[in-house]
């Protein structure tokens, strides 16, 4: 006997630098994309629908680039589109991993990919593509964990998964303070009050006014989507 899955459709959220150099975080490293790909090509096996959002930290970020004294919203648009270069390798990588895939953005490149309309984001999922949204919202001043939440949201997933390079939340940054704890579980509304700097206030109240839990682990370490998806307690799981 097979236990049910969980989670049937999920929203993975992998920050920019998850397919950055491992040692800077910077510009695209295909080794480090490919093992984010199998990682996916095993939970899509599962019979998982997955809906993926990525990041662009690895080439730029708004609100950083603004201060070197160019415009805050052009930045955003150079950070978004920079999600977009980001979508287009994630897709290569899980097309050569074996998975049919489709980028779409929330800013029209139509010779690149398609615009992100929800009736056909979810067409493709229950046809077991998975589904890369790039351009973030398409709007400035907003993040791409705030994307997460709000295509989690759009596409109805059970949960948004995100993969971070720690394993869980911590009461404190666990690099400069050793006595730093993890949280197995949080409510939305201490991750909030406590401004726990692992997904901004607006994403977190977002899925909270949703109902979407969020889970917070280390996906550095191989197997542990996997692992996610099949309901093992790993990380951190935010919930009301
Ligand atoms: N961005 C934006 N609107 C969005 C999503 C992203 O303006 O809806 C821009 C913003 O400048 C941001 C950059 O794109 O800094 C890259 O996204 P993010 O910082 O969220 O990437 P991550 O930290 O997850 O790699």
């Amino acid at each position: 006997l097979v236990a049910p899955m969980p989670y049937q459709r999920i929203l993975l959220k992998m920050s920019g630098e998850a397919l950055g150099d491992p040692a800077t975080g910077h510009g695209i490293d295909p080794p480090a994309v490919q093992k984010i790909a199998r990682q996916v090509a095993r939970v899509v096996e599962l019979g998982i629908e997955v809906a993926m959002v990525v990041g662009g930290g690895n080439i730029l970020r708004g609100a950083e680039f603004s201060q070197l004294g160019g415009h805050r919203v052009n930045a955003d648009y150079m950070g978004m589109l920079g999600t977009v270069i980001n979508a287009l390798a994630m897709s290569d990588a899980l097309e050569s991993a074996g998975l049919e895939t489709r980028v779409m953005t929330a800013l029209d490149i139509r010779q690149v990919a398609e615009p992100f309309v929800r009736r056909r984001a979810e067409r493709h999922l229950s046809r077991g593509r998975v589904v890369i949204l790039g351009a973030g919202t398409g709007n400035p001043f907003f993040t791409t964990d705030s994307a997460a939440a709000l295509r989690a949201s759009e596409l109805g997933c059970s949960v948004l998964l995100k993969a971070t390079k720690v394993d869980g939340i911590y009461s404190a940054d666990p690099k400069k303070d050793p006595t730093a704890t993890r949280y197995e579980r949080l409510s939305f509304e201490e991750a909030i009050v406590k401004n726990l700097k692992v997904m901004d206030g607006t994403a977190m109240s977002m899925c909270r006014d949703h109902g979407i839990p969020v889970i917070v682990f280390d996906m550095f370490q191989e197997g542990n989507l996997e692992r996610v998806v099949r309901g093992e307690t790993i990380g951190t799981i935010v919930t009301t």
